[in-house]
């Protein structure tokens, strides 16, 4: 399997991640969600078997050697990571969940179970569609608005045909994770649009239902200190 990593997270000695390509393998020994386009976190403090199951759309762990990811084929994979090795996150974020906050929640969540302040934390905002693909109308920004995130959603968005808007949710994400309290020079966005680079990543937008998924991945690595 191909990936493509954040150097911001290379730079981190203490974990692995990838964000998935475009592949005909499938991947082993990683625990995924059931993911449903919704906010809810589950925490990991000791292991489960890569049968785990559980509808949510964001995994938080502190076990070392036990992969997380999230599948996504437009979606944002965002991994989150503490520098010194206690926990990592992964994230999958379309527009519903980042309407819903998702990310700032994860931020929250893995601040008060670490006891660290946010600042803390590393994001990696992996590929997925880009502002040059995701147009989107009024119920998207209604569901923004209803959230208390109108302001975000204009933020983030700039006029496209009318009652249309085309929406960069990486720039969003950049910003939530701001707004939580994560230093900027440690949020890293990858440029790639999963919709517009056919030749290396599935698209829902592009390709329909029938559309492959990347895995995407975030392990702490196993020490002898904390085996
Ligand atoms: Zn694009």
């Amino acid at each position: 399997m191909q990936f493509m990593t954040s150097p911001l997270l290379e730079s981190l000695p203490h974990l692995y991640h990838g964000f998935g390509m475009r592949t005909e393998e499938d991947l082993a020994g990683i625990v995924f969600p059931k993911q449903v386009h919704g906010d809810r976190v589950v925490t990991f403090d000791s292991p489960v078997p890569e049968t785990w199951r559980e509808e949510a759309d964001a995994v938080i762990t502190t076990v070392p050697g036990m992969p997380i990811g999230v599948r996504t084929a437009d979606c944002l994979p965002i991994l989150v990571a503490e520098g010194t090795g206690r926990g990592v996150a992964a994230v999958h974020a379309g527009w519903k969940g980042m309407g819903q906050g998702i990310l700032p929640k994860v931020i929250k969540r893995i601040s008060e179970h670490l006891q660290i302040p946010p600042e803390d934390l590393y994001v990696a905002v992996g590929p997925g569609i880009g502002p040059c693909c995701l147009e989107v109308d009024i119920p998207v920004r209604d569901f923004f608005e209803e959230r208390g995130r109108g302001k975000l959603f204009m933020a983030c968005a700039r006029p496209g045909s009318p009652d249309h808007w085309w929406l960069d949710l990486k720039i969003m994400a950049l910003r939530q994770a701001v707004a939580s309290g994560v230093r900027e020079a440690r949020v890293d966005v990858l440029p790639y649009c999963t919709r517009c680079e056919a030749a290396y990543f599935y698209s829902y937008r592009r390709e329909g239902l029938a559309a492959g998924r990347q895995a995407n991945y975030i392990v702490l690595k196993e020490t002898e200190a904390n085996r």
